[in-house]
């Protein structure tokens, strides 16, 4: 029997509520890009109109910028370049500027996170239920999954290899956050947070002052907390081997390929957290640490020196990069902190 299982929620999300009167933080959900999209937003000076209106401008940023990658919806540029033969001439921002982060991702990667591995995620399918290939079947599907077989320039996606097919689904969350903060800074929003899927978007600065923190959930159990977070305004996304899997013949699949195996990637983390400003990179970087592993994850944090913090989940222990270790992060439950 097969199972696919999903967890809506990757990060706890602490911020006082409640209290006396009018609740300080707006709040608001909705479904998008798969996922809860949810919005909290300081009531600070703002009218309900503008809070309002605000939700209703950030409901539709994600809109369109689903309605551009979307594998899935009918018109989408990434539905029109999975089926040309050599690439299409886009102008849509949203799709070239995905594109082009997700190839800087995957050089900078070594191609640890990649836009190619469509016809792997196809296979695998484990949004869809789950299938587990056969050595030919994946053997087959790894050969349409090289990135340097895609380029992008001057309004044109281009791809060497027709049988390749992109899948934006370890970026595009941390694109639409991106965007969603962008255009929250201009609304006169003191401060307040956007939560899509694992990715979390925090921007302002709290009247208290201090660090928003994040609970990250524990792999291990869902309901649980493996540690908590204190970081300044930025991105926090996380990927973890619980978000999506299915089960077949008591073995447990999930939903992130090593690009070098073609099978759910096995680096001995269950969870990698990246906090950055630049939330396409959070994403794009959790997905990669996650398929790295601790030492290669660390290694990687020591060439980019200012680029990201990360919190990294193994079986009960956790390591976090330098910038974390004063007051950044703290272990909670049965996991302990590896210096
Ligand atoms: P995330 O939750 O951000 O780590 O993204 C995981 C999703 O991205 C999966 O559901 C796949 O659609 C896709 N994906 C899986 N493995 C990779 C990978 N190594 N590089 C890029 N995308 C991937
Ligand atoms: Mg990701």
């Amino acid at each position: 029997m097969r199972r696919a299982l999903f967890g809506l929620l990757a990060l706890f999300l602490l911020l006082p509520l409640g209290g006396c009167g009018r609740d300080p933080l707006y709040e608001s959900a909705f479904l998008a890009m798969d996922t809860v999209v949810q919005l909290r937003f300081s009531r600070e000076g703002v009218s309900d109109a503008d809070l309002k209106a605000a939700a209703a401008e950030c409901e539709a940023i994600v809109a369109r910028i689903e309605g551009a990658i979307s594998r899935t919806a009918a018109s989408s540029e990434t539905v029109r370049f999975n089926a040309s033969a050599g690439g299409i001439a886009s102008s849509d921002e949203d799709f070239l500027a995905v594109l082009s982060a997700s190839l800087r991702a995957a050089e900078e990667t070594e191609g640890a996170v990649s836009p190619a591995l469509g016809r792997l995620t196809e296979l695998w399918n484990v949004s869809g239920g789950g299938y587990v290939p056969t050595e030919a079947e994946l053997a087959e599907a790894r050969a349409h999954c090289d990135w340097r077989a895609l380029s992008v320039a001057d309004g044109f996606a281009a791809k060497t290899d027709a049988a390749l097919c992109l899948d934006f689904g370890a970026i595009g969350k941390g694109y639409a956050a991106a965007r969603l903060i962008e255009y929250l800074v201009t609304t006169g929003i003191r401060w307040g947070l956007v939560s899509l899927g694992g990715n979390v978007a925090l921007f302002g600065e709290k009247p208290d002052g201090r660090a928003f923190r994040v609970g990250l959930t524990d792999p291990a159990d869902k309901a649980a907390v493996a540690g908590y977070l204190s970081v300044p305004d930025g991105f926090v996304s996380v990927s973890g081997d619980y978000e999506r899997y299915f089960e077949a013949d008591g073995v447990r699949y999930h939903h992130i390929f090593d690009p070098a195996t073609g099978r759910p990637a096995a680096s001995g983390l269950h969870a990698a957290a990246v906090w950055s400003r630049d939330g396409t990179l959070a994403d794009a970087l959790s997905t990669a640490l996650f398929v790295m592993g601790a030492e290669r994850a660390l290694a990687f944090y020591d060439a980019h020196p200012g680029l990201f913090e990360a919190v990294l989940i193994a079986d009960g222990a956790i390591r976090v990069t330098p910038g974390l270790t004063e007051g950044g992060f703290e272990a909670a439950g049965a996991y302990s902190l590896i210096p």
